[in-house]
């Protein structure tokens, strides 16, 4: 058995786990970060970097750094209805600048741009192959873990241990602090085509129980995330490449070139969702960030930007715990206060999109349509929303007047104010 010593133990080194290790690393702060696969993840996956995250990946001197043939910038994201007819137009470049546009990024670009930030910080050492299989506690308090690394049992002493494990955290289960853990009965199927003519703008078709976006990557690729039901990959999969491309065509016909270059499934991956509600996100001596305590349906696209922004919440923390020795649930608690109005937020906000974007019921849906116009028109309740999606926003985009007016149900004084300005 080897016995370790660090100031920082972080379980996972995914979008929230390693960003702390690297903004750590920044402060000079030794860290050592356990993860259970055996290097950086290789597989398909969608990466929009929100104005948000792109602040954070600026932060740590990692924005301007990303491979430009690997990243693409989109301002123009579109709500359609199944067929094709525009409902919404959200335009980024209402945003602040600098960070006024939506950073789309092939599979894991940012996220090994980070690994291999932290491989250069001698005080952060990452570890491979490395599951977490305990804590080690005394006087009731977290005073470090165990890990099985390859063949060998690490105890490692460590002044905080951080689960940034993901959903079906460990640590949060040997901290024992209960979860609500609900999964979605839909998930994504996630592809990446090359377009014969690439696309700059965003498309987001919705209908009866469809959700179909189409985001345009680096050179002429473009990233379709299609909701499917949990468990029906293989069932999708059996049906044939040619019976999804119909699916697509009848959903977007006007898209169909780029639909016919799926050839493959290896263009594919299917994604999950669940949502985490936790009581605490600290104990005595540990803390749980991004997905662990909180994670959210994707319909918001923030999950991973409040992974990241968590773990420069925390990072800014740390060195006062370092500097007075204090550990206690009670200072860590101040980086949960900063954090968990926007997650709430963002959680409820994703959860009500689920409930109106997927839905099959005809009223619904009349009001979803409706919202969706009202926004096109109303410049206020849209930078609102689009605000709240670039994680610029903690409080929800609407209050209940705004609910009225967006579905019709009050006068929308946008329209008659433009007519009183003689805007059309
Ligand atoms: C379809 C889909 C689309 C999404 N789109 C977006 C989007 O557009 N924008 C966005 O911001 N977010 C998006 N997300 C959410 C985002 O992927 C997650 O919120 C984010 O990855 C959470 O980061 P995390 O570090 O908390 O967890 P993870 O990224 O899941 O990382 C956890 C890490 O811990 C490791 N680990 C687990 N158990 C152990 C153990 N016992 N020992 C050691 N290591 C362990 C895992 O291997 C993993 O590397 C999407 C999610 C889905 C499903």
């Amino acid at each position: 058995m080897v016995t370790e010593e660090t100031d920082i133990a972080v379980v996972g080194a995914g979008g929230g786990g390693a960003v702390l290790a690297l903004a750590l690393a920044q402060k000079g702060i030794n860290t050592i970060v356990f993860e259970q696969a055996p290097g950086p993840p290789q597989g398909l996956r969608g990466e929009i970097l929100q104005p948000n995250g792109q602040h954070v990946l600026d932060r740590l001197g990692l924005l301007g750094r990303l491979p430009v043939e690997s990243t693409r910038t989109v301002q123009k994201f579109h709500f359609c209805r199944v067929g094709g007819e525009r409902l919404c137009t959200v335009d980024y470049s209402e945003l602040p600048p600098p960070y006024n546009q939506a950073v789309v990024t092939l599979p894991n670009v940012a996220h090994h741009a980070i690994l291999n930030a932290i491989e250069d910080e001698s005080s952060v050492s990452l570890r491979y192959r490395s599951a977490f299989t305990g804590l080690l506690r005394e006087n009731g308090r977290v005073v470090g873990l165990t890990v099985k690394q390859g063949e060998d049992s690490v105890t490692v002493k460590a002044k905080v241990v951080v689960g940034a494990d993901g959903a079906f955290s460990k640590v949060r289960e040997a901290l024992q602090i209960p979860a609500d853990l609900h999964l979605y009965p839909q998930g994504y199927l996630i592809a990446i085509v090359d377009a014969a003519v690439p696309i700059s703008e965003a498309k987001y078709f919705v209908g009866k129980r469809t959700i179909l976006g189409m985001f345009p990557a680096a050179g002429n690729k473009v990233y379709l995330f299609y909701m499917i039901k949990s468990g029906s990959y293989d069932r999708v999969k059996e049906q044939g490449i040619a019976a999804l491309q119909e699916s697509w065509v009848a959903i977007d016909p006007a898209s169909e070139a780029i639909f016919r270059t799926l050839t493959d499934w290896k263009q594919t991956a299917f994604m999950p969702t669940g949502r985490v509600r936790t009581p605490t996100w600290v104990a005595d001596g540990a803390v749980l960030i991004g997905d662990a305590a909180h994670a959210m349906n994707p319909h918001a696209s923030q999950g991973r930007m409040q992974a990241m922004v968590d773990a420069v919440t925390l990072a800014d923390l740390l060195p006062e715990c370092l500097a007075t020795n204090d550990y206690s649930a009670v200072i860590l608690k101040r980086y949960e206060d900063v954090r968990r109005p926007q997650v709430t937020m963002l959680q409820q906000l994703a959860d009500e999109q689920v409930l109106f974007w997927n839905t099959a019921n005809p009223i619904i849906a009349f009001l979803r349509d409706r919202v969706f116009r009202t926004l096109d028109r109303n410049a206020r309740l849209r930078y609102r929303v689009l605000s709240t999606t670039a994680g610029l926003r903690k409080e929800p985009p609407f209050g209940l007047m705004d609910r009225l007016m967006a579905a019709g149900l009050l006068p929308d004084y946008s329209i008659r104010d433009r007519a009183v300005r003689g805007i059309p």
